[in-house]
């Protein structure tokens, strides 16, 4: 299926791994100019590099990367010092840290708030004008699972995802809805990365169990029997940014293997 975005600009952020990453390849392999963005230089450098020798790439698709914190200001004006104009917004940062809920202080808190909820909203705001007066726009946040079925140690993120859910039901339907522009949400359940694999090696080293054996035992619990990858999770926000998919709009959006037990 031709997604009919090939041209466009998208802006994806925490994109040099995991599930950033994967939705960078998956526009640019649909001919979309993709801006990458992600903290540690090198690192970013050499998934673009990745990009650009990726042999599915049409030669048509530019890729570009900037090193940015994009939680900080800084960050956020690094990125629009290169363009404003884009087509397709891919919000995402890392996700804050497990632990007890009695240890986290405001600090914590607001750290949390700014990568999982105010940066979002801060990027759907520098762009969604822009997107309004072309009259195409397409923005995804990746949140996570934990939105629809709360993990009780990822309660930073339990709470600052859902504000971030909150803003987006309201925001999506407004009148930006009527000139061509949608915001969805993307819910990863388990899905095999960095970051995953670090949760799980700190649960598993918590309760001494070998990592292999917590890691087999979780795919276990998933009705697919494994994790999700980059790759199919990229696919989906591909979807969701493309011609295709205008009529869905401010949704949540789950990608977990059918891990999530209600019915609705
Ligand atoms: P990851 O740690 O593998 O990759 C995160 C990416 O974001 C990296 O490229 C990193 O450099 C970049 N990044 C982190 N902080 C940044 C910042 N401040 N500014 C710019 N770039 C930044 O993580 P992942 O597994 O790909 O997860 C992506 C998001 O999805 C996270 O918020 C995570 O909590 C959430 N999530 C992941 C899963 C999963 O199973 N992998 C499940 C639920 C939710």
């Amino acid at each position: 299926m031709d997604l009919g975005i090939a041209g466009k600009w998208a802006l994806v952020c925490g994109a040099s791994r995991g599930l950033g990453f994967g939705c960078a390849q998956a526009l640019v392999r649909e001919g979309v100019h993709v801006l990458m963005v992600a903290r540690r230089a090198e690192v970013l450098q050499a998934a673009a590099a990745e990009l650009e020798a990726d042999p599915l790439r049409p030669a048509s698709a530019t890729v570009q990367f900037v090193a940015a914190d994009i939680t900080t200001v800084e960050g956020r004006e690094a990125v629009f010092a290169l363009r404003r104009d884009f087509d397709i917004v891919v919000t995402n940062a890392g996700g804050p840290p497990p632990g007890d809920f009695r240890d986290w202080d405001r600090t914590a808190w607001i750290k949390a708030l700014d990568a999982n909820m105010l940066t979002p909203i801060e990027l759907i705001k520098a762009c969604v004008d822009g997107m309004m007066g072309r009259g195409f726009g397409r923005i995804v946040n990746i949140t996570s699972g934990a939105v629809k079925a709360p993990i009780d140690v990822l309660g930073l993120s339990n709470g600052a995802r859902s504000g971030l859910t909150g803003f987006v039901a309201g925001a999506s339907r407004s009148k930006l809805a009527g000139q061509g522009v949608t915001i969805n949400n993307l819910l990863p359940g388990a899905f095999d990365t960095a970051r995953l694999k670090a949760l799980m090696a700190g649960a598993a080293q918590k309760s001494g169990v070998n990592i292999g054996v917590a890691i087999e035992a979780r795919k276990k619990t998933i009705p697919a029997q494994r994790f999700g990858t980059p790759e199919e999770f990229g696919a989906i926000c591909a979807f969701l940014c493309s011609q295709h998919a205008g009529f869905i709009n401010g949704q949540n959006v789950l990608a977990d293997g059918g891990a999530y037990p209600g019915t609705y």
